[in-house]
């Protein structure tokens, strides 16, 4: 049938990179093994880098899911507080290493996904394969893991029961804390500069333990658990 008003064209897909910079804005790469030489030549410094830890709770961009992170994953940080890499420059909408950007940003087709996907968990560069050689600090690394890993927090957490059980919550609270000493020693006295600590130990605790519902309240020294 004939019309007056034909259907319009269908718009074409794109196919190629527009440098709209929406994939930069979404959120840093993961870091693979590829990705080392980046690092240790000098082109990405461990300061503009944070380590989520395996159980943090994260959105899985190749999936669209907030779901906990099946290992631990070395990232590019946000600009401040939002998701957009440190590494964009917003009014170019250029990558100011772009010569050197990692792996994931050189075969992310916004288009098409599937080589991303591809590679998105294999050989995910950790913090052991960048700090095991410096005797000290990976030890230190290593102990911050075991005392407030993820995997007891949620236990902590899980065992609170509708009337907070206190040593569930004294467990949770005790691991913020000790997540906050950590980062300040190896600043204070073990002369770190503050920026690498999300590297070293991953985001904040005190932050992060919002993920699961909880916030923990400092009233001039007093810590209490609360519902978020
Ligand atoms: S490193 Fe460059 S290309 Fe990759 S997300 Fe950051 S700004 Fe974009």
């Amino acid at each position: 049938m004939e019309t007056d008003n034909p259907t319009p064209p269908a718009p074409k897909l794109k196919n190629i990179c527009i440098r709209c910079g929406t994939c930069c804005a979404k959120g840093g790469p993961a870091f693979h093994l590829e990705d080392r030489s980046l690092i240790d030549d000098g082109f990405i410094h461990t300061r503009h880098l944070y380590t989520i830890r395996k159980g943090e709770m994260v959105h899985d961009n190749v999936r669209s899911l907030v779901m906990p992170s099946s290992e631990e994953m070395i990232k590019i940080k946000g600009v401040e507080d939002s998701w957009q890499c440190t590494f964009f420059e917003e009014e170019e909408k250029t990558c100011k290493i772009y010569k050197h950007r990692p792996l994931e940003c050189r075969i992310l087709k916004c288009w098409d996904p599937s080589e991303l996907a591809a590679i998105y968990e294999e050989n995910r560069l950790t913090r052991q394969e960048l700090l095991a050689g410096i005797a000290g600090l990976w030890d230190l690394v290593e102990e911050h893991e075991r005392q407030c890993n993820y995997a007891k927090l949620k236990q902590s957490l899980n065992d609170l029961g509708g009337s907070f059980e206190r040593a569930a919550v004294k467990a949770a609270i005790s691991m913020v804390r000790y997540d906050q000493e950590v980062r300040r020693l190896v600043v204070s006295r073990g002369g770190m500069e503050s920026d690498m600590t999300d590297f070293l130990f991953g985001r904040p605790l005190e932050k992060t333990i919002g993920q699961f519902g909880y916030g923990v309240r400092n009233r001039d020294g007093n810590f209490s658990l609360v519902r978020v």
